[in-house]
């Protein structure tokens, strides 16, 4: 058999090529060279599998969607409390290049409009750095991301510093509130290399899907940033991510998106999907006409809305039986989450007080998160306190270190026949 996966995407290439509508963006003289039809779509797994279709190996300039990762770069160099206090994570609803800022203090809005983004370009690397030392690192930290060495397009580069003013009039006037230290040309020259960066829609994809995975590229497997980075940036893209269309952006599509003015836009849902568009003709917010209506298909057919109901938790816990030697047997199913391990606790509850053998199977419990963790350990050791003898069945060790919350070590067997045998 052959997954239909590739089909799909196919189908969903072609179900909006027709739509011609919007503008390439020629307020960049060179972007305005860039052929109108080319249209290309990718999604990357969790596990790496990057599926393709159309023109995703074309390369294109990334723009505005470095944004999100510049910013995570600048928050694990710098931590949550600097970079808050050089740049908010207010949605301005304002156009990108808008000088939008805190009205009492005067900090840029976000970090996903181009003054908050200039400021988070600031933040990367010492502030003693070269505008090209310190450009050199974001290309670097963005190759991270993509799992292969990005390049720079000197010609877009060269294209947009000419007419880069208005970025520098946001630039001077950071400065001017104290939001960054560099001479406003400088920082404007590697914020326009940033934006220059060439890449495809496969690797907005594999980009996407890398913050989406809790900072691991899936391809290389290297933790790029910490998981609370990717929570952080993402919070942002979702609320302020789609310029200012971003409220409609997020109740109609649900996925954590960021566009650029080239005609990408990467779309990152946690653990399940990156995705990558490109079509260079953009809407009159600047966000890439076809890319958009991808998305939106894609997040309807596929359930992605990031407030879509999720996989119902009732199933996680399975029967509760006897095992041949007479123990009590409370077979989990699922991942182990809030709901779910609320669940597992009543069915503990349910176990009179005494004696009893208990045996409690994880063989089908893919994942266990932090609060479900948790809950186990703690009705473990309730029920140990109530004067019943617990074993776990755990082949795959989601609970790796097993210990009870009193500290008392939880006997751990691979599977039930084990556990009879002993
Ligand atoms: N380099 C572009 C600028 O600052 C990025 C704009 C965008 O993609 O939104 O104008």
């Amino acid at each position: 058999m052959r997954t239909p996966v590739p089909e799909y995407l196919h189908e969903i290439l072609e179900s909006c090529r027709g739509n011609t509508g919007g503008e390439v963006a020629t307020y960049i003289p060179e972007l305005g060279q860039t052929d109108p039809d080319l249209f290309g779509i990718a999604m990357c797994t969790p596990a790496g599998t990057v599926y393709s279709t159309g023109d995703a190996d074309a390369p294109f300039t990334i723009q505005s969607a470095s944004k999100p990762f510049v910013y995570a770069v600048a928050l694990r160099e710098r931590g949550l409390d600097v970079v808050n206090f050089h740049v908010d994570v207010e949605p301005s609803g304002d156009p990108f290049n808008e000088m939008s800022v805190d009205s009492e203090t005067g900090k840029p809005s976000n970090p996903m409009i181009n003054m908050g983004a200039i400021t988070t370009h600031c933040l990367v690397g010492d502030s003693g750095l070269s505008p090209m030392e310190r450009s050199e690192i974001v290309r670097r930290e963005l190759s991270r991301f993509a799992g292969r060495e990005l390049s720079v397009n000197e010609t877009v580069l060269e294209s947009e510093f000419k007419h880069r003013y208005r970025n520098v009039a946001l630039a001077s006037m950071a400065r001017s509130n104290g939001f960054i230290l560099l001479e406003p040309d400088d920082a404007v020259w590697g914020y326009t290399r940033q934006s220059a960066i060439v890449v495809t829609a496969r690797d907005l994809a594999v980009m996407a899907m890398t913050l989406a995975n809790g900072g691991v590229n899936p391809l290389t497997l290297e933790q790029v940033v910490p998981q609370w980075v990717c929570r952080q940036v993402l919070s942002v893209m979702a609320t302020c991510g789609m310029y200012d269309s971003a409220g409609d952006w997020l109740s109609n599509i649900g996925i954590p998106a960021k566009s650029g003015v080239g005609g990408g836009i990467l779309g990152a849902l946690p653990g399940q999907v990156g995705i990558g568009t490109f079509s260079p003709r953009l809407d009159q917010h600047g966000n890439s006409v076809r890319g958009v209506e991808a998305c939106e298909r894609l997040s309807r057919q596929l359930g992605l809305h990031l407030m879509e109901l999720p996989a119902p938790s009732i199933d996680a816990i399975g029967q509760q039986s006897t095992t041949e030697s007479g123990a009590v047997l409370v077979a989990l199913q699922g991942a182990l989450t809030f709901p779910s391990g609320e669940l597992m606790l009543r069915r503990f509850e349910e176990i009179p007080m005494g004696g009893d053998e208990i045996v409690v199977d994880l063989t089908l419990v893919p994942s266990i998160n932090v609060v479900g963790d948790r809950m186990l350990r703690e009705g473990l050791r309730r029920l140990g306190r109530d004067g019943h003898e617990v074993t776990l069945i755990d082949p795959y060790e989601r609970i790796p270190n097993p210990v009870a919350h009193d500290r008392s070590e939880i006997p751990v067997v691979d599977d039930l026949e084990t556990y009879e045998e002993a």
